[in-house]
């Protein structure tokens, strides 16, 4: 294939989704697939342009998304219009028909399988993903979510700016009790041990319960069921990167679905206001936004208008550790070479 060299504005293609690759004169097209998921016939057609456009290969990307490579730059034109059925299918607002993604900023939103296909799961994480992807998306605005259906966080929530993980109260029939006690040694050796007999019925320590549905699954007889309700533990600010990565904090628990949208969609008007555009391609993570405008201020912009449901409890006070590479710290001293050691 004849690779055309072009005088091509990289920054417009990585707007338009497509990726910077070290191969000259080539680009990579990524396709979003919100929630983890893609209909056979978008990904048919993902097949169809890395046969034809690439070379006949396909990444899975961290995010849940595909990565087509070996894309030629003077083929993107016509990628962008091989794409419309997928943007099409997912339901993405586009100003321009055939244009290819409108924005790159916001990432594919990312979930685990959720209750639609794992026992654990206490929600439908994919519907949930797919209706804050429609809302939050196009943006330019560099934001990371993603959703779990559980504590046991298969999703990685805590590397991302939000992180939702599901939590389920669960619902007691002491007349379905047998006493068996298998809850009380699941909750203890799977989670974090809520659970104790009394008086041969089961009681559970609430402050302690994390909602994580464990119990439910492991009682023969359903003296355990999943409350009708589904509640969100909410965890902010986890970020990977060079400088300093840091897990994700607990900021919200037992939170209605109501709430936790309204607080994703509010993060657009804290960064339009104070997104430093000088910073590298305003690229500028929301973590240093954040640490730059104080806490309080990120808290007034993601709490406006929304009305907490009754139960749903909220962390004040957060505190990021990590991770900095650049810090002289013990345990760095405490390094050696292992060829070095004192025998
Ligand atoms: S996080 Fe929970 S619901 Fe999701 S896949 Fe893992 S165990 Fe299942
Ligand atoms: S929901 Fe989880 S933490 Fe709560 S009692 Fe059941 S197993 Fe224990
Ligand atoms: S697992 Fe079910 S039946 Fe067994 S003690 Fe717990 S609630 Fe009762």
């Amino acid at each position: 294939m004849n690779r055309t060299n072009l005088d091509t504005n990289m920054k417009k293609l990585k707007k338009n989704a497509f990726r910077q690759s070290k191969v000259r004169g080539e680009t990579a097209s990524r396709v979003r697939c919100p929630g983890g998921e893609i209909d056979v016939e978008s990904l048919q057609r993902v097949v169809d342009i890395a046969k034809k456009y690439g070379k006949g290969m396909v990444n899975l990307t961290n995010r849940q998304g595909f990565e087509i490579p070996g894309i030629d730059l003077a083929d993107v034109e016509e990628v962008n219009k091989a794409l419309q059925l997928i943007i099409e299918n997912r339901g993405v607002n586009q100003e321009e028909y055939e244009g290819g993604y409108p924005a790159s900023g916001t990432r594919n939103v990312v979930a685990c399988p959720g209750k639609s296909l794992c026992p654990f799961g206490c929600y439908d994480t994919k519907k949930f993903a797919q209706k804050i992807d429609k809302l939050i998306f196009p943006n330019d605005h560099h934001v990371k979510i993603a959703f779990t259906g559980c504590s046991n966080d298969c999703a990685h929530v805590r590397l991302n700016d939000f992180g939702i993980m599901g939590q389920t109260e669960p619902q007691y029939d002491k007349d379905r009790c047998i006493g068996c006690e298998q809850c009380v040694k699941y909750c203890k050796k799977r989670s974090v041990g809520a659970l104790k007999v009394v008086n041969g019925k089961i009681e559970r320590d609430t402050n302690k319960c994390i909602g994580c549905g464990v119990c439910i699954n492991y009682c023969p007889t359903r003296a355990w069921t999943r409350s009708k309700e589904e509640y969100f533990r909410v965890v902010l600010l986890g970020r990977t990167g060079k400088k300093n990565p840091r897990l994700a904090e607990d900021f919200m628990k037992w939170a209605d679905e109501d709430t936790v949208t309204k607080i994703i969609v509010n993060v657009y008007d804290y960064l339009d206001k104070y997104l430093d555009r000088e910073a590298v391609e305003s690229k500028e993570h929301i973590g240093y936004i954040v640490d730059r405008t104080g806490f309080e201020e990120f808290l007034n912009y993601i709490m406006r208008d929304v009305h907490p449901n009754p139960k749903c409890e909220i962390q004040g006070r957060l505190y990021w550790g990590g991770k900095r590479y650049d810090q002289t710290n013990e345990l760095k001293q405490s390094m050696f070479r292992f060829s070095e050691r004192e025998q």
